[in-house]
């Protein structure tokens, strides 16, 4: 049975995670990006996996690592793609690390570093799961491919130009996404979505220089000036944007999909007490919080800029004022389209004045919880963690709708990151178990795929 081969190989899935862990590979700062996916490919041809490292044309670009095992019973048996990244966060603040950031310590069932969890851990157990079918049957039940990108930590802003330009060596007909949460009481998140986003910038113009705040008798200020546009776009009471037909092609949840809400546990007070808040945003309570979390477009704004906060007073009228505003946008909506109704509705409330500038766009991706796909996994990862959680969408967003348009295939998000594994954070770990089972998890999916 391969379950036994993975219990024994946990050993050399750790010391396959520690080489990964000690090979840096920051994207924000464009560190080891090369060096780390030369070692991803060369680990997988260890694991008998044929890989590649491809580029864009602009070899500038931090390359992808392709893998493929062609099934040779069923060469024309479906295609899995397992999609991941070897790109980590910067390592700072340092003096929060208990060991070296990319020691790759392993210390009370636990594998501490840079990445051990996101997204490295996650990729190992992909990677051992073909290893181990292999050196057990000789074979591979399905064609296995995967993706692994050098830039998820920043946007993953080339990955739809590296599915478009290898869209035919990336076919396939179903998606296990990078990474997936485990609970606190250990029962993995099977995710089908994921929320896209809206990235705008707002500046207000005033006089040409600061002004004495005397003269504001006389001459508007911006920043009071963007206020007011900004209570245009959302409504307090209701948490809801206020922009003309901003939720046109939002789709109702079905029946199923609130079935699955429901079913979904949180903990609201925990989560309240975490955040130091009294209450959610229009009171939400129970289901709809947790409809809100899965499928609520918001309107935040994630920074405001002007005028004077330093110390004590300074009378002054600034010359500018300037917001950032993340939208989360929910299948159907089009970032752009989005951008489109933000600055007819600027416009038609006298705002014209204020300048629109787009930073980033992406769109929602959904699972149906009806594709075949979803049954298949859910039961790979009851089998291996005992239990399993279903979620309609990630409260987050990634690259998602990218590979949904491009391959065409659905994505489901399952892994091995414990809850509170502190990825992005000082001491980030990899819990051992976790990942023994995610491996289990993974060879369960390839056999039901194939099936
Ligand atoms: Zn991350």
């Amino acid at each position: 049975m391969i379950d036994s081969l993975v219990d024994a190989g946990m050993n050399d899935l750790i010391s396959d995670l520690q080489a990964l862990i000690r090979q840096p590979s920051v994207s924000a700062k464009k560190v080891g990006l090369v060096e780390c996916a030369n070692l991803v490919a060369k680990m997988m041809q260890k694991a008998g996996i044929n890989s590649e490292v491809l580029y864009l044309d602009d070899k500038t670009v931090p390359p992808i690592v392709y893998g493929e095992v062609k099934s040779k019973a069923n060469p024309a048996a479906k295609t899995l793609l397992f999609y991941n990244h070897y790109d980590v966060q910067p390592e700072e603040p340092l003096e929060l690390w208990e060991d070296e950031p990319f020691s790759g310590t392993v210390r009370d069932n636990k594998v501490f570093g840079r990445g051990s969890a996101d997204d490295k851990g996650e990729l190992v157990t992909r990677i051992k799961a073909v290893e181990y079918f292999l050196k057990e049957t000789g074979n591979v039940p399905c064609n296995i491919k995967f993706i692994v990108e050098g830039e998820e930590e920043v946007g993953s802003v080339h990955v739809e130009q590296y599915l478009k330009k290898y869209k035919e060596k990336l076919a396939c007909d179903g998606v296990i996404w990078e990474f997936g949460y485990v609970d606190a009481k250990d029962r993995p998140i099977l995710s089908l979505g994921m929320k896209g986003l809206l990235y705008v910038e707002l500046i207000a113009t005033g006089p040409s220089r600061d002004a004495h705040s005397s003269l504001a008798v006389l001459i508007e200020n911006p920043a009071w000036r963007l206020v007011s546009a900004l209570k245009t776009m959302r409504d307090e009471k209701s948490g809801r944007v206020t922009i003309k037909d901003w939720y046109k092609e939002v789709k109702p949840f079905t029946k199923q999909e609130l079935a699955v809400i429901s079913k979904e546990p949180f903990d609201e007070g925990e989560f309240r007490s975490e955040y130091g808040i009294k209450r959610f945003v229009a009171g939400a309570r129970g289901r709809d919080a947790k409809k809100a979390l899965v499928g609520m477009p918001t309107c935040n704004i994630a920074g405001f800029d002007s005028g004077y906060i330093g110390e004590g007073a300074k009378t002054v009228l600034p010359a500018k004022a300037r917001v950032k505003i993340d939208f989360r946008l929910v299948p159907g909506m089009v970032p752009e389209k989005q951008l489109a109704r933000l600055k007819k509705h600027l416009k038609d409330h006298g705002f014209s004045d204020i300048e629109v500038n787009f930073i980033h766009g992406e769109a929602a991706a959904r699972t149906s919880i009806y594709d075949p796909f979803v049954k298949k996994v859910d039961e790979a990862a009851r089998e291996a963690f005992g239990s399993s959680i279903l979620s309609v969408s990630s409260a987050g967003t990634g690259p998602m709708y990218s590979f949904v348009k491009v391959l065409k295939a659905p994505c489901i998000s399952i892994g091995s990151t414990y809850m509170f594994a502190r990825i992005h954070s000082p001491n980030e770990f990899a819990r051992i178990d976790l990942l023994n089972k995610c491996t289990k998890c993974m060879v369960r999916i390839i056999e039901k795929f194939a099936a």
